[in-house]
């Protein structure tokens, strides 16, 4: 029997937590949107985790993926095709998104003689990394826009991690599912804590990854849903200013 390791973090708001791994469901009514997909070998626990909100994974209308890494694509072709849910991506991710075995394997294999890696990487063999493919005829999103789907996510583009990452934010629940642009957990050691960027091993453009910290900088108090970590709830400036300080 699968745990889907699931949890409801606001009415409405569901966080599946694959260690270290986040992906998230927003409900509106019946419909569901799903914010990025693990590992291909997390789709049972995603189909498990919708059935233990008495739902099929057929009331999937949408399927949002915040850029184009393998631990965020994971199950996402597979779950279009089962619920022909359209895949929506940054602009600048579409080409990666088609494409398979996308992650930074040099910042990643360089610390893998680390223990929290090396499980890390482990843990992403068995569940598929080798065998995710890309995803394409996806919708392109940019900055700015309110995706008419279930939660009504606006995109936020916070390029760095990859070129086209985006963060979505949710204004009337004052959440923000941040991915990989603010995570709360340390992805080289495993150590759990305040909102930081990713490491810069692990960054396409670690420059830009901080100077776009400066597009969360308009919002208020927030339920941070990161990619990797655990929610953290406080100030958007108290977040960008720990992120800043261990940058
Ligand atoms: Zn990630």
């Amino acid at each position: 029997m699968l745990r889907p390791a699931l949890m409801e973090i606001l009415p409405g708001i569901h966080h599946f937590n694959t260690d270290p791994f986040n992906w998230y469901v927003l409900k509106e009514g019946g419909r569901l949107t799903v914010v990025d997909a693990g590992f291909p070998g997390h789709y049972p626990v995603c189909c498990a985790g919708l059935r233990s909100l008495g739902h099929d994974v057929k009331d999937v209308e949408a399927i949002i993926v915040t850029h184009a890494h393998a631990d965020h694509l994971g199950f996402a072709r597979r779950l279009h095709v089962e619920t022909n849910a359209p895949v929506f991506v940054h602009e600048a991710d579409v080409a990666a998104a088609g494409r398979p075995l996308q992650l930074p394997w040099w910042g990643l294999l360089s610390h893998a003689w680390r223990p929290f890696m090396a499980s890390t990487l482990t843990r992403a063999t068995v569940n598929g990394v080798f065998w995710a493919p890309g995803v394409t005829g996806v919708r392109a999103v940019k900055d700015g826009d309110t995706l008419d789907v279930p939660g009504r996510p606006r995109v936020i583009h916070a390029p760095g991690h990859t070129p086209g990452q985006i963060a979505l934010h949710l204004p009337q629940q004052q959440v923000l599912l941040s991915s990989d642009v603010l995570i709360t957990q340390h992805l080289l050691t495993g150590a759990h804590g305040a909102p930081q960027v990713a490491h810069r091993g692990l960054n396409h453009d670690d420059g830009q990854a901080r100077r776009s910290l400066d597009c969360l900088h308009e919002i208020g108090l927030v339920t941070l849903l990161p990619g990797h970590g655990r929610p953290w709830r406080g100030l958007m400036a108290d977040a960008l200013k720990l992120a800043r300080e261990t940058a």
